[in-house]
């Protein structure tokens, strides 16, 4: 059956979202390669170059905070990066996703890396399953970075997680969002969206036997605010943008959304 989402009530859009994340949870590295053909990497690796982890350690641990997180692939980034480029072996990520499920491949990835939790570094690294819209375990004022990617157009109260990510955030702090966003170049524009509407829920049938999931993926895309509008969502939640506020990718397939609390 079609997932119809489009028209399904708000409060019920939480339970929806559960249940395609836990249906996606054990495919989901494999498929966002299988759909995007790699580009999301591409992406991801961009994102964390732009924002640039590990700038300001100076031999102060940092706490960063990736949010709708999954399978982790944002947070490893981050640790690697701000180790790699500026020795930071100390800062403390918190890796948080309201579905067990996808946190559990993320902990799955973790123990494979030097990161991994019971080493004299695991506690760097802490899993927390808890819905971005409240985060009721991070306390005001307490993060130097927020990140989330591909995470925000799910949330049911988008607005309501915007604020919260800017109570977590210290004065100073950095927001910022990798997301779907729209192409407004005509050829490319119809292009895209006969490749999301009709290739992408026929991958997820032929490649993990899953059409809806996927169909809620392309439509939830759809349903996303534009650049402009959700640069002035994260104005209205009380951060402060540079410029625009945002970075188109791929002719705007993607774009990073970047905020700063004062
Ligand atoms: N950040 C990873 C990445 O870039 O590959 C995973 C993104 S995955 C497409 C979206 C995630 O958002 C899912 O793991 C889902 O459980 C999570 N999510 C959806 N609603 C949420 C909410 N209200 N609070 C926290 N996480 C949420």
């Amino acid at each position: 059956t079609h997932f119809g989402y489009k028209n399904v009530p708000t409060e019920d859009k939480a339970k929806l979202v559960g249940s395609v994340f836990s249906q996606v949870a054990k495919n989901y590295d494999y498929m966002n390669d299988a759909m995007s053909c790699g580009v999301h990497r591409l992406w991801k690796n961009h994102f964390i170059d732009k924002l640039d982890p590990g700038q300001r350690y100076a031999g102060k641990p940092l706490n960063y905070l990736d949010i709708a997180a999954g399978s982790g692939d944002i947070a490893l980034r981050i640790l690697n990066h701000s180790a790699r480029k500026y020795g930071d072996n100390e800062s403390n990520i918190t890796i948080s996703d309201i579905n067990r499920e996808m946190l559990a491949e993320g902990a799955k990835r973790f123990e494979h890396t030097r990161y991994r939790q019971g080493t004299p570094q695991g506690d760097r690294v802490k899993f927390l399953v808890q819905n971005a819209e409240t985060l009721e375990s991070i306390p005001d004022n307490s993060q130097d970075m927020y990140t989330v990617s591909f995470g925000i157009r799910n949330f049911t109260d988008i607005p309501k997680a915007l604020k919260t990510a800017h109570r977590v955030l210290k004065p100073g702090g950095v927001f910022a969002c990798l997301e779907f966003s729209k192409v407004e170049l005509p050829v490319i524009k119809q292009v895209y969206s006969a490749y999301s509407f009709n290739v992408i829920p026929l991958l997820g049938q032929v490649l993990v036997g899953d059409h809806d999931s996927y169909q809620y993926l392309v439509e939830s895309i759809e349903k996303f605010p534009t650049q402009d509008e959700f640069a002035n969502m994260i104005r209205e939640a009380g951060f402060a943008t540079v410029g625009s506020g945002y970075e188109n990718l791929t002719f705007g397939v993607a774009a990073i959304h970047t905020g700063i609390k004062l």
